[in-house]
């Protein structure tokens, strides 16, 4: 209890001899402020309206109720009288303190005081308590099978409620990084994106990790250490910062770093205990988050690498097939048409043999992209191998096909390629439609669509053509 601070001190007097008293004393004394009720009545409101720290009672009779509501109050009892009745009484309710009569000012001093230290003591150790039952209730959640990105928010919401923080969060380093740290989990939002930061503009993170002890400033303006982004937080208002190493294996892995707002005095003592106990326990959890961000992206690439072909950044045929199995099904169920084009570069050889393989390639690559970028995202585009390609388009009819293959036409016509800019570029289409061709499975749509390229190259190239194989019956 901080010497300075005003003591409130509800008082319930009903004797003379008590109420003259007491009145005396607190007429001395600035740094007490009480308030006098004059019935049980309102005695019990005023426990219930507003916090005090030390309540006064004379003639402890009759305060049964009042004693149960404010059982962690701290209670002197004025006994004068029948002292013998009155000892009695105090023993019965349990009251810590009395004074007999005739009153002293002195002994009323000795006996607030001691009140007062025993309750800021009964203080600490309750936030020790809940400290420790927080530490518990987050040791036994990270052991639990959660996401571990689902345990860090629990960490950091957890330790928000506990300390009053403008920020609270968990940093993520990654092993033998140095230069850039993740915000994993911050407690204002369960679902923040990756925030990738530059440890440069954090030094206090960067002193967290080399030092690998907590950097604790009480004023981030004023400290030497945040000199060189002094103009930076100037705008933030931040009063204090914490920064906490996560340690696994002898390794910095990341930083539970909280601030406070210049409103908010800074983190005391028990905070910072707390903020490292929690920060020790963290560092499986945000091991496991790390390796799980890390295998997730790792699956990612690999999955992409398994459908894209290497030279031209598109959908592989092995793709394209899986797709079109899909597609066609669906197709099937429900009675959609499904559309494909197939294309093939007019004379690409040509373009070989003048330019080299290597300006072929590139070639090849960015018509691949000019194509890419020019269909939809719900058609499928794949290389089919060499210069051909292949789009498959779900819930088109044949018309819409030809109305692309056009579109696609023009788009190719007039792009300028790199490198051979002299060149004009022109491609063959050809066009399937089900249920409008004769088509039984998926790989039949690729065929006539591969026949009729194979008639607009024979009729001259730069042209589309359309699958002549029209199915007999009437599509119901
Ligand atoms: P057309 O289709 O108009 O009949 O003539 P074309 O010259 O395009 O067709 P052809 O099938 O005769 O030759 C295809 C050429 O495409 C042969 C080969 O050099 C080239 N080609 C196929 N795949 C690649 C590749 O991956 N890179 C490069 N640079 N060229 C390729
Ligand atoms: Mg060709
Ligand atoms: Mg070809």
């Amino acid at each position: 209890m901080s010497g300075k601070r005003v003591v409130n001190i509800l008082v319930y007097a009903e004797g003379d001899e008590g109420l003259r008293f007491l009145k005396r004393y607190f007429r001395k004394r600035r740094g007490m402020r009480p308030t006098f009720a004059n019935t049980p009545e309102e005695l019990i409101q005023e426990l219930e309206r507003s916090s005090h720290d030390v309540m006064i009672i004379d003639s402890p009779n009759g305060t049964e109720e009042i004693r149960k509501k404010a059982s962690d109050l701290p209670t002197i009892a004025l006994i004068s009288g029948d002292i013998p009745k009155g000892l009695r009484s105090v023993v019965k309710h349990n009251i810590d303190y009395y004074l007999l009569s005739p009153f002293h000012e002195d002994d009323l001093e000795v006996k607030i005081k001691t009140a007062l230290n025993r309750r800021s003591w009964f203080e600490k150790l309750y936030s020790e308590k809940r400290d420790l039952e927080a530490i518990i209730e987050l040791t036994y959640l990270i052991s639990s099978t959660l996401d571990p990105k689902e345990v860090l928010y629990f960490i950091v919401k957890k330790l928000s409620e506990m300390i009053d923080v403008s920020r609270c969060s968990m940093i993520s380093l990654g092993f033998g990084e140095k230069r850039y740290a993740h915000v994993v989990s911050s407690f204002e939002d369960p679902n923040i994106p990756d925030i990738k930061l530059d440890l440069n503009k954090y030094p206090e993170i960067k002193k967290a990790m080399t030092s690998k002890s907590a950097v604790v400033i009480r004023d981030a303006m004023h400290d030497p250490l945040m000199r060189p982004v002094r103009s930076t937080i100037a705008s933030l208002g931040i009063q204090s910062i914490v920064v906490i190493p996560v340690i696994y294996r002898d390794e910095v892995i990341g930083t539970l770093s909280l601030r406070t707002s210049k409103t908010k005095p800074g983190f005391t003592d028990r905070e910072i205990k707390l903020c490292k106990a929690i920060a020790n326990a963290s560092a499986n959890a945000l091991y496991n988050a790390f390796l799980f961000e890390r295998l997730k992206s790792e699956k990612a690439r690999l999955e992409k690498l398994a459908i894209t072909d290497y030279l031209t950044g598109v959908y592989n045929i092995r793709f394209f097939y899986h797709r079109l199995e899909e597609e066609f099904s669906r197709a099937e169920r429900y009675g959609y048409p499904v559309s494909c084009i197939m294309l093939d570069i007019d004379h690409f050889k040509r373009i070989n043999d003048t330019y080299g393989h290597t300006k072929g390639d590139m070639t090849l690559r960015e018509f691949a992209q000019l194509i890419r970028r020019h269909t939809r995202k719900s058609d499928v585009f794949a290389r089919y191998g060499g210069e051909e390609f292949i789009i498959l388009l779900p819930q088109t009819s044949l018309d819409g096909a030809k109305k692309e293959a056009e579109r696609l036409m023009k788009h190719v016509k007039s792009h300028r390629f790199k490198g051979i800019e002299k060149e004009r570029i022109t491609t063959s289409m050809g066009i399937s439609c089900w249920p409008v061709h004769k088509i039984n499975t998926a790989k039949d749509i690729i065929a006539l669509a591969d026949n009729a390229l194979y008639e607009a190259k024979a009729k001259g190239r730069d042209r589309i053509e359309i699958s002549g194989r029209l199915r007999k019956k009437t599509y119901r």
